[in-house]
């Protein structure tokens, strides 16, 4: 045997990974719109939480800003990002004489209109999410302010003392974690159980079916690898729902370059998924980083299959 022959490894590729519905329709509406009106496309906020996709389309044309005001008066489209974005910003467009272009997830839009109906009908609203995430801000900000209460964890839930019991209503960011998430409605279940829950849940088919897949592994191998960014927050969950199903080293990654082959040695079993913003381009990288040190061979775990496809707005299809 050659002294310098490679250890085997298995690796567990998670399926479904990566890129979901409303992350491809927002990255093609960027691409689309540079195609159809020419560099520079605006964009507010990363489009999505990847660095390499905002970098990617950078380079192809794309300028992004945190606010309005940082646009030039221009007959340049804007482009607002995948999370979702509060009713005063496409106001705040319309003042300013900008075309803009909503690359919002349709099932953000979704919990959008839930928040609205339950408004409508003089509910008191309960928003389950992460303080600061854009998403939640976009869907606190469909609403006056203090119309929505967030609430982000069990103690936040044992303490919530709603003005109107009997009309409570819950909604959730499409991007946590199932399980957290069960216990927090089932405390406000139980305190409050005339709440009205959502018709079809918030928590989005990727991210659930990410979730999925990555505790059908996580017992079996020895470290998890998630690709993502730091603030994707499905990406965190990811990370966190390895942990707790029983894997002893889950680490997020960006790209290959981050994997720390320290905490990585010894392997025998190692599980890879990526959170719903992370291309494959950037899952081979991973793979071919660890085929450079050990004897790989693959086996796609598949939790579900998924065959979701958002339309684009109006003004691109024919682009398209
Ligand atoms: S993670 Fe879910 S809600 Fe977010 S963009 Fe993807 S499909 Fe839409």
């Amino acid at each position: 045997m050659p002294t310098d022959a490679k250890p085997p490894l298995a690796i567990l590729l998670c399926s479904p990974r990566g890129f979901c519905a409303g992350v491809d329709r927002a990255i093609q509406i960027v691409e689309l719109a540079l195609k159809k009106f020419g560099a520079p496309v605006y964009v507010r906020h990363e489009i999505v939480h990847n660095r390499y996709v905002v970098d990617g389309l950078k380079a192809k044309g794309a300028v992004f800003v945190e606010e309005l005001d940082e646009i030039p008066d221009t007959g340049q489209p804007v482009v607002f990002s995948a999370h979702g974005v509060a009713k005063a910003v496409p106001e705040a467009a319309r003042l300013k004489n900008l075309f803009h272009l909503d690359a919002t997830c349709p099932l953000v839009t979704k919990v959008h209109r839930e928040a609205e109906i339950h408004y409508r009908k003089g509910r008191e609203i309960v928003l389950i999410g992460h303080a600061g995430h854009p998403e939640v801000v976009g869907t606190m900000g469909q609403l006056p302010e203090g119309a929505i209460t967030l609430i982000e964890t069990e103690a936040d839930a044992r303490a919530f003392q709603p003005k109107a019991p009997e009309k409570l209503a819950y909604i959730t960011q499409t991007t946590l974690s199932v399980d957290d998430t069960a216990a927090i409605v089932a405390i406000l279940s139980e305190r409050f159980p005339a709440m009205t829950a959502p018709h079809k849940e918030d928590i989005c088919y990727a991210t659930t079916n990410r979730q999925e897949a990555v505790k059908r592994i996580a017992s079996d191998i020895d470290a998890m690898i998630v690709i993502g960014a730091p603030n994707s927050s499905n990406s965190q969950r990811l990370r966190e729902v390895a942990t707790r199903a029983g894997c002893a080293v889950s680490l997020l990654v960006q790209r290959a370059s981050d994997l720390d082959w320290r905490r990585l040695a010894g392997l025998r079993r190692v599980g890879i998924t990526a959170g719903a913003s992370a291309p494959e381009v950037l899952v081979e990288e991973v793979i071919d980083a660890f085929a450079a040190r050990y004897a790989v061979t693959v086996e796609v775990v598949t939790a579900a299959e998924e065959a979701v496809v958002f339309n684009l707005p109006k003004a691109l299809r024919e682009t398209a």
